[in-house]
């Protein structure tokens, strides 16, 4: 049994009510169980153009499945939501990267771990650090340490906090 910690974002058709039904499609799988979750952030996109706001959150599971089926997986709830792949940071109904799988390093190919651009990203960083203590070390760097580091780190809100057994935020 492996232990992952997946990043979830939506900026369109209802952003909270996108994460959320995502949260239940992934615990819903076989073989995964979501453990738990960070509470829901806002923050805003950083993609072209003018953008919605997205909801964010960091989910930590356990699972059976090898990184590379937990990513197809992951893909199959993001196009049953609706995803479309179009722009590279264009606006999206569901985005669902995995952060770290276990210890498994991965450089090249199709699934990079851990995730390349993590340790830059408030927005990841925030809801992560609910789910693990401050000391906790990515990049051979204390994930407070990365955070306070990060510019936009003022721009992401705490919004709600998701309840485990009733699965819904409020
Ligand atoms: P992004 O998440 O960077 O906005 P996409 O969701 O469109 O962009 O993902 C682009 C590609 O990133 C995917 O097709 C996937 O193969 C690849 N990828 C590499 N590493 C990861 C990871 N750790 N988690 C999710 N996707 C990843
Ligand atoms: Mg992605």
């Amino acid at each position: 049994m492996s232990t992952a910690f997946i990043a979830l974002g939506s900026n369109l058709c209802n952003p909270v009510s996108q994460v959320e039904k995502a949260l239940c499609a992934i615990d819903n799988h076989n073989f995964i169980k979501l453990e738990k979750v960070s509470a829901f952030y806002n923050s805003p996109a950083i993609g072209p153009g003018v953008q919605p706001t997205y909801c964010n959150a960091v989910a930590q599971i356990s699972t059976f499945l090898t990184s590379e089926k937990l990513l197809k997986t992951l893909q199959e709830v993001e196009k049953h939501q609706g995803r479309q792949r179009g722009r590279k940071w264009a606006p999206r109904t569901l985005d669902l990267d995995i952060l770290m799988y276990d210890q498994l390093t991965i450089t090249c190919g199709q699934l990079l771990l851990p995730h390349p651009r993590m340790h830059q990203r408030a927005f990841v960083l925030k809801p992560l650090s609910d789910l693990l203590t401050k000391n906790f070390v990515i990049s051979n760097e204390s994930i407070s340490s990365l955070l306070d580091k990060c510019q936009d780190e003022s721009k992401v809100k705490r919004i709600r906090c998701y309840d485990l057994k009733a699965r819904r935020s409020f």
